[in-house]
């Protein structure tokens, strides 16, 4: 059997996307290294969902690169260097972007995802497709084999309309599986029907945040202290569990690196402190 050089494989993709372009052929484009990375969850919500027997799947983008709704925690790392750079009116830095910074790999791999999405979602725009066909079949071709629950955006958010609108057709196509996401992308929400088993977590401090009241949809607050969150009623999500399967307004507590001399920074070791006494007084109790 001949050998297919890497070359003729380019070939083949280009005559592939020309065709796709001209004639609107088809949606599929059967090259593996063509489809998007999923991720697996922390350590700790594994554990969670273990015990629950349930399979989570993550998905990311570059953090603040594509959240045309952040504001109080606006943060981006740099593509090449990794360095953070903070937004204008950044109150607390995003935690997504901090781990971009600190690993290529994961610049890599968020950076060829939405270059991929961005791909199809211009062949779309191009074809004056209304219900995006292309983006909708290369997420749909490169979701996990196996999974129960979807976190879209652990880094990331809705950057376009029509690329949510993408992901509202993928749900709907599956309607056995939960996608859940945080977002500050507000104003596309506002216009978009959602099926019930794309959850939407509306994250407070963004461009949009008056679009929350106005639809009384769910939300997540990031507080500082365990006490800021009593005080305001709310339950804090140490594992996601209120985002993917509540129904009630929670609270984040601070984490992540943050800006020196912020606020951020202050109560972030005021809570790391408040941990270390309590781990050592369990240790003189045990
Ligand atoms: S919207 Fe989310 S991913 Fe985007 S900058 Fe804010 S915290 Fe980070």
């Amino acid at each position: 059997m001949k050998k297919i050089t890497n070359k003729k494989l380019r070939t083949a993709r280009a005559v592939w996307r020309q065709l796709d372009k001209t004639y609107n052929l088809c949606y599929i484009v059967p090259m593996n290294e063509n489809l998007l990375r999923f991720g697996e969850p922390n350590a700790k919500l594994k554990k969670l969902l273990r015990v629950k027997s349930i399979i989570l799947k993550t998905f990311t983008l570059p953090a603040g690169w594509t959240c045309p709704g952040a504001k109080d925690c606006l943060s981006r790392a740099n593509r090449q260097t990794g360095k953070i750079k903070d937004g204008p009116e950044t109150v607390f830095r995003c935690f997504a972007a901090s781990g971009e910074a600190r690993s290529p790999s994961l610049r890599k791999m968020v950076w060829r995802n939405l270059e991929l999405l961005k791909e199809a979602l211009k062949l779309d725009e191009e074809a004056g497709f209304e219900n995006n066909p292309h983006t909708v079949a290369l997420i749909q071709r490169s979701l996990p084999e196996k999974f129960d629950v979807l976190r879209v955006h652990v880094g990331g958010d809705y950057f376009k309309k029509r690329y949510l609108q993408a992901w509202v057709e993928v749900a709907t196509n599956n309607p056995d599986k939960i996608f859940y996401s945080y977002s500050k992308s507000l104003h596309f929400f506002a216009d978009v029907a959602r099926p019930a088993n794309l959850v939407l977590t509306a994250s407070r401090g963004g461009e949009y945040d008056e679009l929350i009241d106005f639809h009384g949809w769910k939300e997540a607050l990031v507080v500082y202290s365990e006490d800021e969150a009593k005080k305001l009623g709310l339950e804090i999500d140490h594992d996601d569990t209120h985002a993917a399967f509540g129904s009630a307004n929670f609270a984040l507590l601070i984490h992540g690196t943050q800006p020196k001399g912020s606020k951020a920074s202050a109560a972030l070791s005021a809570i790391k402190k408040a941990i270390k006494k309590a781990n050592k007084q369990q240790l003189a109790t045990a």
